[in-house]
């Protein structure tokens, strides 16, 4: 057997193989525009063009692709051969710098959200050299940005290194304040844990709902669900861990670290989570991951189910974004330090996030916003739609001394006073686990858990990273003009405790009594996408987004409409399907059961006088459970056709919350009643329990 060291990014075009295959002149002038940002010569594009199609060859590549993130959700390619031909005939394999650096693809089948309405049709891929290409398929693949013929973003890569670019910039301010003249630039990371589900294919195919829209609109609950806590890190059933291996292989293939694997709350859910990466990296691989997953689970006669809610009654899936900030010298930010000095700017730091999440709660809230999440956030199993901050209970009571100019138990007896030489120590695993937390601090990063499991985590990074640069630009403001640092600083993250511990919540966020406290605190509560998506409007956050050329305002609004539009269009076919299957396959199937029965009754009673009262009451019970559904469906019909006739975005997503989505619900409950009357053998496609329990 291979060994993994050897085929590990056996795939990729990194460092490695950079080094092996370019001059020196051009490797170190390549590194200079991967590190620093610095512009690329296009000799040099020319040179890595060269050596990146002689290498893809060699590995039985015949054509290359600028893979980008348009805002579907998922990558976009085009493959374009290298094949070019010769005057005798044949070919020959050509790639060039300019073919590596710039695309030209059709941008007009991409949602916009009204970008091109008023720019060109065309669009442009832009090569990202900071995120390795690499082979999948007998494709180069070259991660690249998406930009309209103007400039303007029309991706999630785009905004995402500009975020990137903004915290850099404000936090290095801050770096110089505390006399670091040695960092040249600093970076956040993020490790996303990726949870998901996997059903038997042949079942999966008999269910429409799955079909059309990755989760199941009807099914009555099973028997058995989630509750004897059997199935977390429970031992992996042989097929799965056949998947997980061969998973992983493909992803360490492809330079993904792939690290830890179990089995979650759900049956028939599991986890996923690679080591940490550079954001922009962790992006990409993380896009790649949910490929190759559901590509993988086809080869298994599995299916692989990314969505939130996949099923009614057991957990969703989420994905948890752990983020950092760290400097290319290789300090974690976040991370508490061993010496006063060092913990003073952690605190500031820290107090930083503190005020941005306090700040741009609607935000972060809306970065994760979709149909799909929406099942999760607010239910009793995910962190609710309310966001606030876990961050243990030293942290806590340091802050609070600060705060009070009180003692700080856990240390030395004395006042905090934050200056650069005073603040006693504290341990650096100052954290317990809390796992109902939106945004928990464990140790040295902070844990985003809002993130749905088809989300890209772009949107979440864009906007965290965007918040954390506005606040330390302000803070950079004030302490660039102080007199005497060390008082200011203190006063600096005293008062910004003061004004942002609402945000800090270390108890239970799944219990109800936490909502009532939130809404006393001021806290937003934007329970869907409806409520949060228009918010990103709201001036404060166009004008963060602005400042920091993170958004240009154009841009904001596009992302409105599309996000919007996305949730409408989900939610429309969801009511379709569900209007198809109630009419098609469920009505009809209970119907014949229940003519069935009634037919028994006849013949029955013709030959005894038998009471048949069991008969009786489910023909009676049944035929009622069909007219409701029958009435339902109809109701939910002529909602659907009202909701075409609504163009304004913003109140089609309202009729969508306040009249789709309730009468979808009336529909299902009679049909989920009706499922668990009905004779199995009449069922037309298969339930819960088959689902759930299905891979063996
Ligand atoms: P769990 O939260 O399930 O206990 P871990 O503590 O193992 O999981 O970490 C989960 C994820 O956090 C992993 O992807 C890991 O690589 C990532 N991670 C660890 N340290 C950092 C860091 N400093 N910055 C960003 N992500 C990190
Ligand atoms: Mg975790």
């Amino acid at each position: 057997m291979e060994k993994v060291t050897e085929y590990f990014g056996s795939m990729v075009f990194d460092d490695r193989i950079m080094k092996a295959t370019l001059s020196e002149k051009v490797y170190k002038s390549l590194k200079r525009t991967i590190d620093m940002g610095t512009p690329l010569d296009i000799s040099v594009a020319n040179a890595v063009a060269a050596a990146m199609k002689d290498w893809a060859i060699e590995k039985g590549a015949t054509h290359y692709t600028h893979w980008f993130q348009p805002m579907t959700g998922v990558t976009a390619e085009k493959h374009d051969s290298f094949i070019s031909p010769a005057p005798d005939g044949r070919v020959i394999m050509e790639f060039s710098g300019k073919e590596l650096v710039k695309g030209e693809p059709d941008a007009s089948s991409f949602p916009s959200g009204g970008l091109r309405a008023t720019f060109e049709a065309r669009g442009y891929t832009a090569w990202d050299p900071t995120s390795y290409a690499f082979i999948k398929d007998g494709t180069l693949y070259i991660p690249t940005a998406f930009c309209s013929y103007s400039g303007e973003a029309l991706d999630k890569k785009v905004p995402l290194l500009r975020s990137m670019e903004a915290i850099n910039k404000q936090a290095l301010r801050i770096l110089r304040l505390f006399g670091n003249d040695k960092v040249r630039c600093v970076k956040t990371s993020v490790g996303p844990e990726q949870e998901y589900f996997l059903v038997p294919k042949e079942m999966f195919d008999k269910r429409k709902d799955l079909i059309m829209t990755g989760r199941t609109l009807f099914g009555a609950a099973p028997p058995k669900g989630q509750e004897m806590d059997d199935h977390y890190f429970g031992s992996i059933k042989p097929k799965v861990a056949e998947y997980m291996a061969d998973l992983d292989k493909e992803l360490w293939k492809l330079g993904i670290l792939a690290k830890t694997k179990h089995n979650e709350v759900a049956p028939a859910q599991h986890e996923l989570a690679p080591i940490y990466s550079t954001t922009n990296i962790a992006a990409d691989n993380n896009q790649l991951t949910m490929e190759i997953m559901k590509k993988v689970a086809a080869r298994h006669g599995l299916v692989c189910l990314l969505h939130e809610k996949p099923f009614a009654g057991v957990n969703g899936s989420g994905k948890h974004n752990n983020w950092s900030i760290s400097t290319d010298t290789g300090v974690n930010l976040l991370a508490p330090g061993e010496t006063p000095y060092e913990n003073a700017q952690f605190l500031l730091f820290l107090a930083a996030v503190i005020k941005a999440v306090d700040d741009y709660q609607d935000l972060l809230r809306l970065s994760v916003a979709t149909a799909g999440n929406d099942h999760r956030l607010g239910a009793n199993e995910a962190p609710p739609a309310v966001i606030s901050i876990f961050l243990g209970d030293e942290l806590t009571e340091i802050l609070e001394a600060i705060e009070n100019d009180t003692e700080y138990s856990g240390g030395k007896k004395e006042k905090m006073q934050l200056g650069v030489d005073v603040l006693p120590q504290f341990s650096k695993d100052t954290t317990d686990r809390n796992r109902t937390s939106p945004f928990a601090f464990t140790g040295n990063k902070f844990e985003f858990r809002m993130l749905g499991s088809s989300n890209s985590i772009s949107c979440a990074n864009i906007h965290l990273n965007g918040a954390v640069a506005e606040v330390l630009k302000q803070f950079a403001d004030k302490l660039e003009k102080s007199t005497d640092f060390n008082r200011d600083l203190h006063e600096l993250i005293r008062q910004t405790i003061k004004d942002h511990k609402r945000i800090i919540f270390n108890d239970n966020g799944y219990d109800e009594k936490w909502i009532e406290e939130a809404e006393k605190r001021g806290l937003s509560n934007l329970r869907t996408t409806a409520d949060c998506m228009p918010r990103i409007c709201d001036p404060k956050n166009v004008k963060m987004l602005t400042e920091h050329e993170i958004f240009t305002e154009a841009e904001i609004l596009s992302r409105r409409d599309i996000m919007l539009e996305n949730y409408i269009k989900t939610v429309n076919i969801e009511a379709l399907t569900m209007i198809d299957m109630a009419r098609k396959e469920i009505i009809p199937a209970v119907a014949k059961f229940t003519s069935d029965t009634a037919y028994a009754v006849s013949l029955k009673t013709s030959v005894s006088d038998a009471a048949c009262k069991y008969e009786k009451r489910l023909v009676s019970e049944l035929s009622q459970l069909i007219d409701d559904m029958d009435s339902a469906a109809t109701s939910l019909q002529s909602a659907v056709d009202e909701l075409h006739g609504i163009f304004d975005v913003v109140k089609a997503a309202e009729y969508v919350r306040d009249s789709i989505l309730p009468k979808m619900d009336d529909l299902r409950k009679p049909a989920d009643k009706a499922e668990t009357l009905t004779a199995e053998d009449y069922y037309p496609f298969p339930t819960y329990d088959k689902l759930l329990f299905g891979v063996n």
